[in-house]
């Protein structure tokens, strides 16, 4: 059947259900948005000249906020508890039902088990038929609880899972086996799972989707007028909760901003005003989404203070004409030496409290500052005060941007059509020919498909993202494939790896290797310069994006990407 866009939203708050703050605050939120969305709906609707789009049956288990994972969240979301994965958990739902597809809510393992076909019980038999759904979206609760109750049949139906998370799982701590023998086993990760089956918050690692949420969006007129009512010297601090303002030297970076500034804060308390939170500011309490809008059209400054890290707020600021001021971490945090990050199924190197807002948006809405640096950190808020911004969305957070993303996964993306492990063919050992340095092209633009003679070994190559987008690269020693192709203007593919991972992608580089072997390993296709040793990816499930070897350098398949949509290659829609 044919997917026609909703833009009644009616149907969805029913099924949403009650009974919760969380879904409370999530249909508070689809409700405020509804405009937004109907909007949104309408120009993609233009935008896609009636092509056809399947209409999908899709399942959406909530894990985190079922009652048998212990549901945190929902008792803390007007206690200032996180609320950016309920903002999430909402735009996606909202962003599946203005899709048009056929979808089917649940946030209790026994409404999985229903929606499941599956008899209720612990142990019992596990679904034995054909699923009844083509795609289902939980989390990692969620995964834990299908395995519980779906048992082996998980493992068949797996390739129809998306599983949404935060901050991203990486290939190497995907791969069961691998991590554990590698030391990448975590709580969370070894799903053996596509790695772009993972979904997440931001375009962290471009070896997992980037699902994301929405913005609220102004109008012109809004634009205008926010503009027009700034207050210069008024700052809101990011930070609902009052542990947040817990922070080392934060006295000294406050004091200096209270000489400038009138400063606001949105924590939550219960009957007195809590003692992290200094006399002078000025404290509203933990706000309503809407009022906290308003505050955020007033201000000028929108301050962190290095917690909570990649959150919502950062961007609704931007979006209301906000600077945000953050700090930068010297060292990065990662889960190598934070305590937050510790544990979570990624490596990734976090350079500040919102990487995204430093990297993807910057000067002038961001700026990213050394906060045991005084003097840097006082010339920050006087270059706030001086400078003018206009509210900015990216196009991605946009509900349209949302909608264009999410409708190009559901059609194209298939993870049940990739083939079983590959080996590359004719692995032989190569002679050597002509002295050790590189000297050939390190960049090979490859705009005609035609042109891959090395691709004829690969049996069925996935279709999406189009062949035409790949740009073969070549890291430095020790960088990453995201941090190689992002300096030269490209995101890293990893769909595109079964393309490059073979000794015709060496030669047309002119890599000189004396050996070309096949191996499990997660920084694989590379070579080493000094070795003069180059190695093939064998198993596809780890291919990364993300890794990086000291004395590697990495082939990299790079994919152009569309202004504000770095999910999306041009060809891709
Ligand atoms: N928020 C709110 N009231 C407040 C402060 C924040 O409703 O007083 C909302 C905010 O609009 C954002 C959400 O909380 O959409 C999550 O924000 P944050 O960036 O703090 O991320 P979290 O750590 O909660 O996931």
């Amino acid at each position: 059947r044919q997917a026609a866009f909703r833009t009644d939203l009616s149907v969805l708050l029913d099924q949403v259900g009650a009974g919760k703050e969380s879904l409370s605050f999530m249909k508070r939120r689809i409700r405020r948005l509804a405009q937004q969305w109907a909007t949104a709906a309408n120009r993609l609707d233009a935008k896609l000249e009636q092509r056809w789009r399947d209409q999908k049956k899709i399942l959406v288990h909530v894990g985190f906020l079922t009652e048998e994972s212990g549901d945190v969240f929902s008792p803390k979301v007007l206690k200032g508890g996180p609320l950016g994965e309920m903002v999430q958990w909402a735009d996606i739902l909202t962003a599946l039902h203005v899709l048009g597809h056929n979808l089917k809510i649940s946030m209790s393992v026994k409404e999985l088990q229903g929606f499941l076909g599956v008899p209720p019980g612990r142990g019992s038999c596990p679904l034995t038929g054909p699923l009844p759904f083509d795609l289902i979206y939980t989390d990692y609760h969620g995964m834990q609880q299908m395995k519980q109750h779906m048992g082996l049949s998980l493992r068949k139906h797996k390739c129809h899972i998306r599983v949404i998370d935060t901050f991203g799982t990486e290939p190497a701590y995907n791969h069961e086996e691998y991590a554990t023998l590698h030391g990448y086993r975590t709580n969370w990760g070894y799903w053996n799972l596509n790695a772009r089956q993972y979904m997440t918050m931001f375009p962290h690692t471009p070896d997992n989707s980037f699902m994301g949420f929405v913005s609220e969006e102004l109008n012109e007129t809004e634009k205008r007028s926010i503009q027009q009512n700034k207050v210069n010297n008024m700052a809101v601090v990011y930070g609902k909760e009052a542990s947040m303002w817990k922070l080392q030297g934060k006295d000294g970076f406050l004091q200096i901003l209270h000489k400038y500034m009138e400063v606001h804060g949105t924590v939550y308390y219960e009957t007195q005003r809590p003692p992290e939170v200094p006399a002078f500011v000025k404290n509203h309490g933990l706000l309503p989404q809407h009022e906290l809008q308003q505050l955020l059209r007033k201000a000028k400054l929108f301050i962190g203070f290095g917690f909570p890290y990649e959150g919502p707020a950062p961007l609704e600021a931007i979006a209301n004409g906000c600077i945000f001021l953050q700090p930068k971490f010297h060292p990065p945090h990662s889960s190598l030496n934070h305590e937050f990050f510790r544990g979570k199924p990624t490596s990734r190197e976090v350079s500040s409290q919102h990487p995204y807002a430093e990297q993807y948006i910057g000067r002038p809405h961001v700026m990213t500052v050394d906060y045991n640096n005084s003097q840097e950190f006082d010339s920050a808020i006087r270059e706030i005060m001086r400078t003018k911004v206009e509210p900015y969305l990216p196009y991605e957070y946009t509900c349209e941007g949302m909608l264009e993303r999410v409708h190009a996964y559901i059609q194209h993306q298939d993870f049940c059509a990739l083939e079983p492990p590959f080996i590359p063919a004719n692995l032989s050992r190569q002679g050597s020919a002509g002295g050790g340095r590189i000297t050939g092209p390190l960049f090979v633009h490859l705009r005609n498909s035609t042109a891959l003679g090395w691709a004829s070994n690969v049996t069925a190559p996935p279709a999406w993202p189009p062949l035409s987008s790949l740009r073969l690269l070549v890291s430095q020693e020790g960088q990453s494939c995201v941090e190689a192709c992002y300096s030269d203007g490209f995101i890293c593919e990893p769909a595109l790896f079964h393309f490059i991972n073979n000794k015709e992608a060496l030669r047309r580089l002119e890599v000189q290797c004396d050996v070309v072997d096949s191996e499990i390993n997660h920084i694989l296709p590379a070579f080493s310069v000094l070795r003069r040793e180059c190695g093939l990816q064998r198993e596809p499930l780890l291919f990364s994006c993300a890794g990086h070897s000291p004395k590697y350098r990495r082939l990299c398949p790079c994919r152009d990407f569309r202004r504000g949509q770095v999910a999306l290659c041009r060809d891709c829609l």
